[in-house]
């Protein structure tokens, strides 16, 4: 059951129309800390005096935007009290987008080095350090230490101030989150453990870029680590062992880009079963197909019947050897859910990459949610796989074309794809097979159906759907194919925040 559906986690998102609803959480200094708000925004003017007030109490720190919302039902959504699993759904994705919008992380593997292990094991031993005079003063003295007490009880020599404080702050970052999890789990123990090596975070301000390298200071008189840098300045850096080697993790803040856009170029976009979405921008026409991810689906649905029976019938309940299967089972799966992922995010890369440099900055993506409502939504993992079929892809467009800078809205798509181009005449059934052919005889328009349908959703945001178009000779659409090594969204995203 799907109460109202996401539209936007942007503050500065627009929509293509009215009402809409957002939700901010409230903090409160007593009673619950965290209050979930809404608020119906009827008029363009509401909408901009709404984003205005959240820049504002963002700023101090009174709300926090969650997201805009299509309100399915105006009594029912307009009450904050939602049901607890929506409620929760909305967070746990919320996160997520903020997680992938508001930074862009560079890994580099950077091989090891004794400079590497020694400051990894000092970065250690100060971070074993506040754990243990943490926990002594609480047995001894009954105090529950702050992070600035013990940072400035606990510094080294052979590490940058800052790096040094990121050891401490650590501990208290997993002191949060066991507060955190204590909440649905009582057998959840603080951190306790000390650490023989531990991550090297260094801060904007123990850094320097000069001639392609990245200077890493690690204080006065002691060596600085210099990686090999060809690229900007990161905010922070994090390094840490992977197992087998070190490896950099670099962050990026990314500036959200400001709306109401302009109005420019516009193209549609239709998300389908056999491709996973056509494009068309007015001058061209891009297929994403979706044979490749199709026939993995497939395959890891068998594999999980397979394995499934074979668990079932043949092995005994807490038996070595199902055990063995089981575990196996999780492995294999858990393979192809990387390929499928791997796949969906080359595939929507590749073409929010190709719509990007085509000079698009409106994306409009054909509402599918009708279908899956309409659908029997038998038991819980079907509903899940459901909801995420569609939604994934067109969750990957979104984020990725917002980063652009593209603005993107979803389109209600009744009969687009059983509208004719160039006269204007629906069908009376939907097209069989990929071809798509105009049932009126004056016209007889032959073309790509999940061109058509494509095309006819970016004609109904502009308001000229179901009327007769001048249809030159329709170039046939360019598969983009899936590229094993795509690196182009990166490589765009660069381009954007070097601008
Ligand atoms: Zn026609």
């Amino acid at each position: 059951m799907v109460l109202d559906e996401l539209l936007s986690f942007r503050i500065h998102f627009w929509p293509s129309h009215f009402p809409i609803e957002a939700r901010y959480y409230e903090y409160r200094a007593t009673g619950p800390s965290l209050i979930l708000m809404s608020r119906r925004i009827s008029t363009p003017e509401e909408l901009r005096d709404f984003q205005q007030e959240v820049i504002r109490r963002e700023q101090r720190k009174e709300w926090s935007f969650l997201a805009y919302y299509e309100p399915f039902d105006q009594e029912k959504s307009l009450n904050p009290c939602v049901a607890r699993e929506t409620i929760y759904r909305f967070w746990s994705r919320a996160k997520e987008y903020s997680y992938m919008s508001a930074y862009q992380v560079r890994r580099v593997h950077i091989g090891k080095s004794e400079q590497l292990d020694e400051l990894a094991h000092e970065c250690g031993r100060l971070y074993s350090q506040t754990v243990i005079s943490f926990w002594r003063t609480v047995r001894h003295k009954g105090i529950w230490l702050k992070p600035k007490h013990l940072m400035r009880w606990h510094t080294s020599k052979k590490l940058h101030a800052h790096t040094a404080d990121a050891c401490v702050q650590a501990f208290f970052a997993a002191m949060n989150s066991w507060r955190e999890r204590r909440k649905d789990d009582p057998d959840a123990k603080p951190p306790h453990k000390r650490k023989r090596y531990f991550r090297i975070e260094y801060k904007r301000s123990a850094m320097s870029l000069v001639d392609g390298r990245l200077r890493l200071s690690n204080g006065k008189g002691n060596t600085p680590l210099v990686l090999p840098w060809p690229w900007e300045l990161p905010n922070t850096v994090v390094i840490h062992w992977t197992g087998t080697e070190y490896e950099a993790i670099a962050t990026y803040e990314q500036l959200p880009v400001h709306g109401p856009f302009l109005p420019g170029k516009v193209a549609g976009i239709d998300l389908g079963e056999v491709h996973i979405a056509a494009a068309h921008d007015g001058a061209e026409t891009h297929i994403l197909n979706g044979r490749l991810l199709r026939s993995k689906v497939q395959y890891r649905n068998k594999l999980q019947a397979t394995l499934n029976s074979r668990i079932d019938k043949r092995m005994k309940k807490g038996s070595k050897g199902r055990k063995r299967v089981i575990r196996s089972k999780k492995k294999q799966l858990k393979k192809i859910e990387y390929q499928i992922r791997d796949i969906e995010h080359k595939q929507t890369s590749t073409l929010i990459t190709t719509l990007h440099q085509a000079g698009v900055q409106t994306l409009v993506i054909g509402d599918v949610r009708d279908i899956r409502q309409g659908l029997d939504v038998g038991s819980k993992t079907n509903q899940k796989l459901h909801q995420w079929a569609h939604g994934s892809i067109r969750f990957k467009l979104t984020y990725k074309a917002q980063r652009l800078g593209m603005e993107v809205v979803l389109q209600e798509e009744t009969h687009t794809s059983k509208t004719c181009l160039k006269c204007g005449h629906r069908r009376k059934s939907s097209p069989r097979g990929r071809v798509f052919r105009c049932t009126n005889k004056q016209c007889r328009f032959v073309w790509h159906r999940d061109g058509v349908g494509a095309t006819n959703i970016r004609y109904k945001y502009r308001g000229d759907f179901g009327v007769p178009h001048v249809v030159g000779v329709m170039a046939p659409p360019t598969g983009l194919r899936f590229a094993p090594h795509t690196r182009v969204a990166r490589v765009e995203r660069e381009a954007a925040l070097l601008q």
